[in-house]
């Protein structure tokens, strides 16, 4: 079998001591590699670098594909940038696979049968980091959920499920709050689901359904959802099978793929080769399946459950009642590998099919018609504090507003309607959204648009933002205040 090159990040804190580990137990077991050993994380960054990766380093990744990395350190205070955020969007890593499986009794649980994978979008959502102060009181964080960025993923799930013979994967929004973003989500989910007549597809509320992962993980099989959902759901998941130590996971594009341990970088036990390596064996293993050798990934795995099943333990997992032997970093590598073409007696036996080694390779997704688009109004939004916040004021003052046709229809404050006829009991920030609509809601123009905020200011006040309103096809693409 000829050798994969692959890049190998050491890290910080334990990052070392269980890449270490694992490299042993990889090479003990025949895994044919090339490596590329690189620097990330806090050397980096102390020497200046605010994204923690040198610039050469991307070449490395481009050109191997495949990344095995052990968790870093981010410096506390300002400027650094998280390198995760950074790797997974240079390299276009769109699907974070976290799977969550209890090793029951030999690691406590509650939940003895979990077997679950989590597959989080990882590009987009609140993730994209466009974040503004608009007033003095009021911060925003945009939330963009694409079609395409939206396909991809849950493609990805569904072929996840038919390539690992999952039976069922459950989608996870909260499109009942937010019908527009979470609903193009859970929209495409049903499209998709379709050409998978044969994997049975499930929509839960993100809230109930987060609750049932932490009390009933059982009925679940893979999950997918959004970035943000994604990632607390998936600590969730990790923390209920008791194997935040344990658990692997792959971030997967269409041309690169990265693979590590769920957890950081333990700073408060680096260098006493006590932590466990297991988290990076567990992602090694799914690496090894990704570049074709599954046969290799299958004897690492398998002689991994054998160690845990025969109480050889580090102590992050260590029980008086099952384990026999409380062993360190380097000690649990070696028996690991003393168990290599070792099957598991009570658990089940990995088993891992061939898989190829070009990442999720290009993904096809489906052609719409472009839909005809058209402008229908605007949302104004002005800083405004003065008398008292009384919205009759600021309503009463912007009717005179009329740029041929366009004008205030309604004010909202965060959301609710405030005039006309607004509730006095509504509380009334210093951020305000007045629409504008020509009074037979047809078609705008731009210089309309235009008009309107000449007006505005020439009335002294501040607009911060506008929001043009579109309808697709005819159908509206922007939500309806709360009263509106
Ligand atoms: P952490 O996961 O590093 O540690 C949490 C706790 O779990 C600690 O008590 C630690 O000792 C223990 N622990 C973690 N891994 C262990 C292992 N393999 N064996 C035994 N015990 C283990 O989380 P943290 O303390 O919040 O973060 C520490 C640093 O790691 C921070 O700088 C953070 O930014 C970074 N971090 C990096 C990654 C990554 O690179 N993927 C992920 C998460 C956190």
């Amino acid at each position: 079998m000829s050798k994969t090159k692959i890049t190998v990040a050491y890290g910080d804190g334990i990052g070392p001591e269980i890449m270490k580990a694992t490299l042993n137990i990889l090479d003990a077991a025949g895994a044919q590699l090339e490596k590329e050993v690189i620097e990330i994380g806090e050397q980096v960054y102390l020497k200046g670098i605010s994204s923690g990766i040198e610039p050469r380093t991307w070449e490395s990744l481009r050109e191997t594909k495949v990344f095995l990395k052990s968790p870093i350190t981010t410096p506390q205070g300002g400027g650094f940038k998280s390198l995760n955020v950074t790797t997974r969007k240079t390299l276009g890593l769109y699907a974070n696979v976290r799977p969550c499986k209890a090793y029951y009794p030999f690691v406590r649980t509650n939940f003895p049968k979990t077997d679950m994978v989590i597959i989080r979008e990882n590009e987009e959502d609140l993730y994209a980091g466009i974040e503004h102060r608009q007033t003095e009181e009021v911060y925003q964080c945009l939330k963009l959920i694409s079609r395409p960025g939206s396909e991809k993923i849950i493609r990805y799930a569904f072929e996840y499920a038919k390539k690992y013979n999952r039976k069922k994967v459950t989608c996870m929004t909260k499109d009942n709050i937010m019908k527009l973003a979470d609903g193009l989500f859970h929209k495409v989910f049903v499209e998709v689901a379709k050409e998978y007549p044969e994997i049975e597809a499930d929509h839960k509320i993100i809230d109930i359904g987060t609750a049932l992962v932490a009390d009933r993980p059982e009925m679940f099989d893979v999950i997918v959802t959004l970035n943000l959902y994604g990632d607390i759901i998936s600590d969730v998941a990790a923390q209920i099978t008791g194997s935040v130590g344990l658990g692997g996971s792959s971030n997967i594009g269409e041309d690169v793929a990265m693979f590590e341990a769920i957890h950081g970088s333990a700073p408060d036990i680096a260098g006493m080769d006590i932590a466990n390596p297991s988290g990076l064996l567990n992602g090694a293993v799914m690496m090894l399946v990704h570049i074709g050798q599954p046969e290799i990934a299958e004897k690492v795995s398998n002689a991994w459950m054998k160690t845990l099943e025969d109480g050889i333990h580090t102590g992050d997992i260590y029980q008086d009642e099952v384990s026999k032997k409380k062993v360190g970093t380097q000690e649990f590598a070696q028996a690991v590998i003393e168990r290599l073409g070792q099957k598991p007696s009570s658990m089940k036996p990995a088993v891992f099919s061939k898989e190829k080694r070009s990442s999720s390779g290009p993904v096809i997704l489906t052609e719409h018609p472009a839909a005809r688009k058209e402008l229908i109004g605007v949302d104004v939004f002005i800083d405004w504090k003065e008398n008292g916040r009384d919205a009759n004021v600021i309503g009463e003052k912007l009717r005179s507003v009329d740029a041929d046709g366009l004008k205030m229809q309604l004010i909202t404050n965060r959301g609710v309607k405030v005039f006309p006829e607004g509730m006095k009991e509504t509380f009334c920030s210093d951020h305000w959204r007045v629409r504008f609509f020509n009074a037979d809601e047809s078609v705008i123009t731009h210089d309309q648009v235009i008009n309107v905020l000449n007006q505005v200011r020439d009335m002294g006040l501040d607009f911060i933002k506008i929001e043009n309103l579109y309808t697709f096809d005819g159908e509206r693409g922007f939500s309806l205040a709360q009263g509106e």
